[in-house]
C-alpha cells in the first residue's frame, strides 16, 4: 500500500481556517469567518491572496502552534485588531498599543463632518490649523491631515504611551512633518486659533463600563472610555476650552456616545457654540457626531 498526500495528518491552511471559524462561532463571536481569516493570515505572515493560494498546503507544527496561540487570545475575547496590532481607519493603517483605543468605523463620521464643514466654508484647501484632543493612535488627526494637504495639526493625549503610538503612525503615514503631539489634558497646553478642533473623548458613563463587551471593557484603555459619572466629563472640559482655542469661524467636531446629543448640545450652547449642519449618524443609525461653531 502506498501513502498518498491526502493521508498527511497535518492540517491544511484551509482546514485550520475552518476549524478556527467554527470554534469562534460556537463561542458566539460576532464575525467568526473574518476573525479566523485574519488570524491565520497573521500567524502565517500571508496576505489574503496568498492565504487563498496556499489553502491546500499542510501546516508545519510551528505554524499550527502559532495559529493556536492567536486563537486562544481571540477566545479570551482580545479583539483581532489588538492581536494583529493594526487597524484600518479611513483607509489608512494604524498601529495600536495598550494605551490607545482601537479606532472604530463610526469615528469616521467625525472626519466626514469635519471635511463637510470645511467644504461649506470653502477653506478645505487652505493652510488650516487643526487640533485633535485625546488623539490616542492619532486616527482622527492623521486621517484629516491625509485629506488636507496644507493643514498642520496638534494631537494631545494624557498618555505618553498613546502619544508614542500616534507619532509612530504619523511617521509611517508620511504625515510627521505636519503633525505635532503633546502631552496634556484635552486642549490645556494648546494656544489657538484653530480652524478645526476634533475629539473622540471618553464618553462612557462610569457605571456602564461593566456592561461593555469584554473586547472593549478588558482590552480598551479605561482612560479612553471613562467619561465620569454621567459620561460627559470630557465634553465639559472641551466646552470650557474650545471657545478660546477656535478661530472666529473655527469648527469643533465631536464624537457622541449613544443618546448624548441633547446634553452635549446644551453644554456647548452654554459655552457659546452652536450646531452647524445636522448631526451625522453611523451605520447603525446612531447619532454619532456633532459640528459646532461660534454664531456669526
Ligand atoms: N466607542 C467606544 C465604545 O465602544 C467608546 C469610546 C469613547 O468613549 N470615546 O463604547
Amino acid at each position: 500500500m502506498t501513502m498518498t498526500a491526502t493521508l498527511d495528518p497535518r492540517p491544511s491552511v484551509a482546514l485550520a481556517r475552518r476549524a478556527l471559524a467554527s470554534s469562534f462561532r460556537r463561542r458566539g463571536l460576532g464575525t467568526p469567518e473574518l476573525d479566523a481569516r485574519l488570524l491565520v493570515a497573521h500567524a502565517l505572515g500571508l496576505d489574503h491572496a496568498a492565504l487563498v493560494a496556499q489553502a491546500a498546503r499542510a501546516l508545519s507544527a510551528g505554524e499550527s502552534a502559532a495559529i493556536a496561540a492567536l486563537a486562544a487570545r481571540r477566545l479570551a475575547r482580545e479583539p483581532v485588531a489588538r492581536i494583529v496590532g493594526v487597524k484600518e481607519f479611513w483607509d489608512l493603517s494604524f498601529s495600536l498599543n495598550g494605551a490607545t483605543l482601537v479606532p472604530r468605523p463610526e469615528t469616521e463620521t467625525v472626519v466626514e463632518a469635519a471635511l463637510d464643514a470645511l467644504d461649506r466654508s470653502q477653506v478645505r484647501d487652505g493652510a488650516l490649523a487643526l487640533a485633535d484632543l485625546g488623539t490616542g493612535s492619532g486616527a482622527l488627526l492623521l486621517a484629516l491631515l491625509s485629506e488636507l494637504p496644507k493643514a498642520r495639526g496638534f494631537g494631545t493625549d494624557v498618555s505618553p504611551q498613546a502619544l508614542h503610538c500616534a507619532r509612530e503612525n504619523a511617521i509611517a503615514l508620511g504625515l510627521a512633518e505636519r503633525a505635532c503631539f503633546l502631552a496634556c489634558d484635552y486642549g490645556a497646553a494648546l494656544k489657538g486659533p484653530f480652524d478645526l478642533i476634533v475629539s473622540n473623548p471618553p464618553y462612557v458613563a462610569r457605571r456602564d463600563i461593566a456592561a461593555l463587551a469584554p473586547e472593549v471593557r478588558v482590552f480598551d484603555p479605561a482612560l479612553a472610555l471613562d467619561g465620569g459619572p454621567d459620561g460627559l466629563d470630557g465634553y465639559r472640559a472641551i466646552a470650557a476650552s474650545a471657545p478660546q482655542l477656535l478661530s472666529r469661524k473655527g469648527v469643533l467636531v465631536l464624537e457622541l456616545g449613544i443618546g448624548q446629543l441633547d446634553e452635549v448640545e446644551r453644554l456647548l450652547a452654554a459655552a457659546g457654540l452652536l450646531p452647524i449642519g445636522s448631526p451625522r449618524h453611523d451605520l447603525l443609525g446612531i447619532v454619532r457626531s456633532l459640528a459646532v461653531t461660534r454664531p456669526p
